[in-house]
């Protein structure tokens, strides 16, 4: 059935989410999406997450993507055990020789720190929840004070905004998680600290060498750089997140809703989907209700014209990832039901960039207004790419969208997009009049359609061959 909820969710993956049973329950609950994280976790739970999540979708007959999001040059405390509170004012150590962590000192991998801080830097523990300044290095460690305490536990990042740090853009761990996503067909990349275009088309090159040029990937924005460089990123991304965890350290908290709203902007201007992500409902944590800030933050980030909104630790680790994205399941739909003041402006001219994207574009416009005018039950798109889909939702059309695509690859893909319900259809015939039966044959099977419903098809003709979208047609099932 087609679900009546059109912003799609996504969960981040963990403990909380590591039997069977939570995952199933996850996506019966309104899972669109996974995200692993790795920063976090070994490569073999990983595996066993990934052969997890396949099973119990392909279980679902739901087509379901997986996003790997790689570190980037972050830096992470090492191992601790449990969870240990600094107070503030106390002295700390981050100490570059392994040893478990405790509330006096952690160890951290990366070799160079103590040569590359200076007294009077600041260090922010778990997106800045806790504040420590340097005090002193020596060879291998350095000594801090804590300015604002908190808890701490393991591999929580570090942010330094006083220090230029030499970290590369792409680690030797991120070319190892990238070379694993690759071979274990995960369908995204979202990669992390972006600052330029070509931090995303280096990371493509390396997709490349590991025969991996198929996988999406989600430009993370948290840096301030990547503000300036906001069009050009987007130009080579195929979607975005407004990664709010270190947007906000690397920036003061009151600039990230109005980052927030300008990147969706941009992204809906390009044709690019677009993710808000970080502490949406991060009280269900602990807690089994949001705060009513967290509730309007959720609402408002779908206002501000996002495609999906993201669980992060509430789903990861959370004592209550169920009731989470139950509870961001229903605030969505309770928003999309007041569409005018969600969508009160026409969608921004898309940048057209190729001749077939402007005949695709325009179609899509044409097929919104049409589904509209006849009170259509839904607008089909074929679609070889996903592209044509993805146009199509950036319309927000009142009427639901079903994409259809020979491959389950592509599906998978496009359940990421906003409003789009895909199918894999691998035999429409050739011709528009041949392929309009198949529709209907297609979706009464499934009990999506039922006689008489008006629908609205998109398509290239001949079908499925080079033909790009170049076809609009009005139609009643079975007439
Ligand atoms: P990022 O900057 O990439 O968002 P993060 O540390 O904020 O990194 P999230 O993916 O946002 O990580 O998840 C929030 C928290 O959930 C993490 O800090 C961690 O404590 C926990 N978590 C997430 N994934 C895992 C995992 N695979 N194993 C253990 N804990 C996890
Ligand atoms: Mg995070
Ligand atoms: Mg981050």
């Amino acid at each position: 059935m087609i679900p009546v909820r059109r912003t799609k969710i996504i969960a981040t993956l963990g403990p909380a989410c590591s039997t069977d049973d939570v995952v199933y329950q996850l996506l019966t609950s309104g899972v669109d999406v996974f995200r692993l994280n790795f920063s976090h976790g070994k490569q073999s739970d990983h595996v066993e997450t990934i052969k997890r999540v396949r099973k119990i979708a392909t279980e679902l007959g739901r087509y379901i993507p997986i996003i790997g999001d790689i570190q980037g040059p972050k830096l992470r405390l090492g191992d601790v055990d449990g969870v240990h509170q600094l107070e503030s004012g106390q002295p700390f150590v981050i100490s570059t020789k392994p040893a478990p962590g405790d509330a006096h000192r952690v160890f951290t991998p990366f070799r160079p720190l103590p040569r590359e801080v200076k007294i009077g830097h600041r260090i922010l523990i778990n997106d800045g929840l806790v504040e420590l300044v340097v005090t002193g290095v020596d060879q291998d460690d350095v000594m801090t004070r804590v300015v604002h305490g908190g808890p701490i536990s393991s591999k929580k990042g570090m942010n330094f905004p006083d220090t230029d740090m030499t970290i590369p853009a792409i680690t030797d761990k991120d070319r190892e998680d990238l070379k694993f996503a690759v071979d274990h067909a995960v369908d995204y990349i979202a990669a992390s600290f972006i600052r330029r275009r070509g931090d995303i088309e280096g990371l493509r090159e390396l997709l490349r060498g590991f025969n991996g040029q198929e996988l999406k990937v989600i430009a993370k924005l948290e840096k301030p750089q990547a503000l300036d460089n906001l069009e050009d990123i987007l130009d080579v991304s195929d979607g975005v997140m407004v990664a709010r965890g270190d947007l906000g350290v690397e920036l003061p908290p009151e600039a990230v809703p109005i980052a927030q709203k300008k990147i969706l902007h941009a992204a809906n201007r390009w044709g690019k989907f677009g993710i808000t992500a970080t502490q949406m409902l991060e009280s269900m944590t602990t807690n089994s209700r949001p705060t009513r800030a967290e509730a309007s933050d959720v609402a408002n980030a779908i206002f501000d014209g996002s495609d999906a909104v993201m669980l992060s630790g509430e789903t990861a680790s959370g004592r209550y990832p169920v009731e989470a994205v139950q509870m961001m399941s229903r605030i969505a739909i309770a928003a999309e039901a007041n569409r005018h003041i969600e969508y009160s402006e026409v969608r921004a001219p898309f940048r057209k960039v190729s001749e077939t994207d402007e005949f695709t574009d325009a179609l899509a416009g044409a097929a919104n207004y049409a589904a509209e005018q006849i009170d259509a039950k839904f607008i089909v798109v074929f679609t070889q790419t996903g592209f044509a889909a993805q146009l199509m939702s950036k319309f927000r059309p009142k009427v639901p969208i079903i994409a259809l695509t020979p491959s389950s690859w592509v599906a998978r893909r496009m359940n990421i997009l906003w409003g789009v319900q895909p199918f894999v259809l691998k035999e429409a015939g050739e011709f528009h009049e041949q392929i309009v039966d198949r529709v209907d044959d297609y979706l009464l099977a499934r009990d999506v359609v039922r006689e008489g419903d008006r629908l609205v098809i998109m398509m290239g003709s001949p079908i499925y061959q080079r033909a790009k979208t170049n076809l609009l047609r009005v139609h009643r099932v079975r007439d």
